[in-house]
This record gives C-alpha cells, structure tokens and sequence, in this order.
C-alpha cells in the first residue's frame, strides 16, 4: 500500500465546508483519531460559521469510539494545544487558519499538543478508508465535559512569563487587530493584563470576516497601518484566523516582515537565557545564524513546516523556534505557534529596551530575499533534484544541504530549490546581501530546474 497521504496535508485536513467537509466527513474522520486515541479529548474552535456544526459532529465521533470529550469553545489554536499538553490525551482545532470564511479544516493533536506526525495521520487515513473506526458498545460510550476556565489560564500563564512591571511602566500604546477570529478571546484581554492602553480592531468574533481578509498579509492590514499612524501608536498587532500567527506593525506604520519578529525575538531569548537551542527551517534568514553566533546560541534547521519545528524543539529541549512567517514557538509554553507568547514577549521587548520597534528592527542583520516558483511534474522531481545536487557536487565547491529539496549555500548567500507537497511546482527562494544578488541567484536556481525538467 502506498503511504501517500489522501487527505491530511502538512497539518490537519483542510477543505471547503460542507462540500468535502460534511458533518459525515469529519464524525468518521474523528471515530477514526479516537480509536487510536482511546483517552480524554479536548475540542475547540474558531469563529467561522461551520465551526459550531463540525465541532459537534468531530464531538459524536470521539464519543462513539470511546473516547471522552471535553470541550473548550472558542479559543486559538495554541490555547487548545496549551490545554491537552497540561491536561489530556488528545485535541482536535476546528480552523482553517488563515484562509478565506467557506474553509474550515481539522488540527489533530498528539498529547504534547504537537500536531499528530504523518505516521498517525496515514494511520488515521486506512482506518477511514480501508477499515473501520472501533465504535463501543452502548456503556463504554464517551462523557462530554467543558472547560472554560482554560482561556483564561492560557492568557494569564504567557502574562507570567514576562516582566509585567516593566510592561506597565512603558505606557505602551497597542493597536491590535484581531481579524474577527479566535483572537478575539484572548489578545485584547491579554494586552489589557499587560497594562498596556489598548485599542482593537475587528475584535467581534464573526465568520464572515467582515473587517478583512484572514491572512496577516500587508495588503490585508491597510486599516490597522492606518489606525496606527493617526493614533500614533506604540505598536500595531495582527493575527490570522486561528491565533498562532503574529504580525507587528511598527510605530512608523511601517510592516514588519515575519522574520524580522523571529531574529528579534531570538536575540532577546539569547541574552536572557545566555544562549540555547533554536530550531528553524531551512527556508529561514541567515540573520537567525548570525543573532545565534553572537549571543551564544546554536541552530538547527528542520525542514519546511511548523510541526517539524515544534518536535525538534522537544526533542532536542530547544530554547525557542519559529519560521518566516510570524510564527514563533516558545517550547516551555505550548509546543506550536503561538501567538499570546509572542505579543508578550514582544511587547516586553519594545518596553525594556526603551527603543521604538523601529529601531529594534534597523539593528537586526540585514539581508535581502528572492522568492519566486516553477511548475513542474511530480514525477520529475526527485529527478530534477538529483541531477542538480549532482552538478553542484561535481562542478562547484559550494555546499549542499539536502534536508529539504536542494538548498546551495555560495559564499554571500543561498538558494534552495524545494519541492511543494501539494501542486506540481518547485519554490525558489534565494538570499543575499544586496537585493540584485538574490535576483539573480532565483534566475540561477530556476535555470537549474529547467535544464533538467523535461
Ligand atoms: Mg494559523
């Protein structure tokens, strides 16, 4: 049997609702995580409007395989994870993050609060389709419990990981917007607690999204840039749908790429802790090796996807970790992206070193990137990257690293060349020390593939 995956992808099952993703659908799908569970699971979920309809049929299919549920209502991906890593045996996130309102998807979670590995997910996938869930007899059929005191919880142990004081004494002025998603339930109290002066955006939960578009992507946060400037504010914050992802807008109304928050955050975790373990993927800024080399710190890069981050960090007792994107994961709290930890610590930061977040950016490592992608065949794939490693091996003395796709690092910079899990593409992505260098580096990449692609 072929132990390619039919219909979990990097994270969960992820499809438009009520069209894939039927009530029918996900009981199954759950009645088939329970039966390999066989413990105590929590269930949440965001704002979108099948999110109520889904969590009762996920809740019926845990029950029927035996499993007891407890159910944690509205809350951000993270506060879930944070819950079955202190309390239970399993969780399964009713979200599809940050895309458009007629998405919803399923988050399985191991008892860490890690999303489930691939293994469990094709498990999962040849009981659903190939076998049958274990669905018990009438007296070992599951409880239903709630908890809605771990919200609560969740919020109020991020705020005891930072110096409040400090914080309060900053008089920080807080724009944050939480898209109408599970943020709603958590930042804006959370900033509160922090003795910050708050003002929120789109912070009425509602699955239509009416404010703006899920994904923290700067076109999609013009009104907070705006709000930012003429209130001028200290600092602007923005989540996507499930509340793991952050995005800061800093006091000039300027957006603040991903990555930036991530060296940022690594420095300051550096200094405090005298250095550590931090895990990235390879597709991250070579200024996350720099902020390591001088404040005593050592990386590990994983391949592309944040589960992969999160259990390197567990196993190898990893200080902090992260991606490009804003998704930063602090391993002592919650095993995954997480995104009250990350406006704490941010907003500890802006506060302690009495800069504006501007100018904490300006002293971070400079470099710049390229990133483009190409179609081809998933057949000629591991073709296309064999022949180019091949190449490189023979022809340069560049180094290779093949942890995910064929990444090539030259003297001034790198390019990895990484297959999609998902579309019959390759992503191209390059960095360098002037904008023209990592240009022409993507050309170089994309000329590689092309001389072997058919
Ligand atoms: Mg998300």
């Amino acid at each position: 049997m072929s132990d390619k995956k039919r219909l979990f992808g990097t994270f969960g099952v992820r499809r438009t609702a009520n069209d894939v993703l039927t009530p029918e659908f996900a009981s199954r799908l759950a009645a088939c995580y329970g039966t390999l569970v066989k413990g105590t699971v929590a269930v949440g979920g965001d704002t979108r409007t099948s999110t109520l309809m889904l969590k009762q049929a996920v809740t019926a299919g845990l029950l029927s395989s035996g499993c007891d549920v407890v159910d944690l209502g509205i809350l951000p991906t993270p506060g879930v994870q944070y819950a079955v890593r202190k309390y239970y045996d399993g969780g399964v996130m009713i979200t599809a993050s940050h895309n458009p309102p007629q998405y919803n998807g399923l988050k399985f979670l191991d008892e860490d609060g890690i999303g489930i590995p691939d293994e469990m997910d094709i498990k999962i996938e040849r009981l659903y389709f190939d076998a049958e869930p274990d669905r018990v007899e009438f007296h070992e059929i599951g409880e239903l419990y709630q908890n809605d005191k771990v919200i609560d919880e969740y919020v109020d142990e991020a705020v005891s990981k930072v110096d409040v004081e400090a914080i309060r004494k900053a008089n920080l002025k807080v724009v944050v917007d939480c898209g109408s998603g599970a943020g709603c339930f958590t930042a804006p109290y959370l900033i509160r607690k922090l003795g910050c002066d708050v003002t929120t955006l789109n912070s009425q939960p509602d699955g239509f999204f009416p404010g703006r578009n899920p994904e923290p992507i700067e076109e999609n946060l013009q009104e907070l840039i705006h709000v930012v400037k003429e209130l001028n504010a200290d600092i602007g914050l923005a989540h996507d749908g499930d509340a793991d992802r952050t995005i800061c807008i800093d006091e000039n109304g300027s957006f603040v790429l991903g990555d930036k928050t991530f060296t940022l955050v690594e420095k300051q975790m550096l200094k405090e802790n005298n250095g550590g373990t931090i895990v990235t993927t390879v597709a991250t800024s070579q200024a996350i090796y720099d902020v390591a080399e001088e404040y005593n710190g050592e990386v590990i890069a994983t391949a592309v996807g944040d589960l992969l981050v999160a259990r390197k960090l567990k196993d190898e007792n990893g200080l902090f970790g992260g991606e490009e994107n804003g998704g930063l994961i602090f391993p002592d709290f919650v095993y995954g992206r997480d995104a009250v930890m990350t406006v704490a610590k941010i907003l500890e930061i802006v506060a302690k070193e009495k800069k504006p977040l501007s100018e904490l950016v300006a002293e971070l490592p400079v470099y710049y990137a390229s990133k483009t992608k190409i179609e081809c065949p998933d057949d000629e794939k591991e073709f296309v990257m064999a022949s180019i490693a091949e190449e490189i091996q023979t022809t340069t003395d560049f180094k290779l690293d093949r942890t995910d796709g064929v990444k090539i690092l030259k003297e001034d910079g790198w390019v990895i060349i990484r297959p999609s899990g998902t579309e019959p593409i390759f992503r191209c992505f390059s960095e360098s020390d002037s904008q023209k260098k990592a240009d022409e580096m993507t050309e170089w990449g994309l000329g590689l593939i092309k001389k072997y692609k058919k």
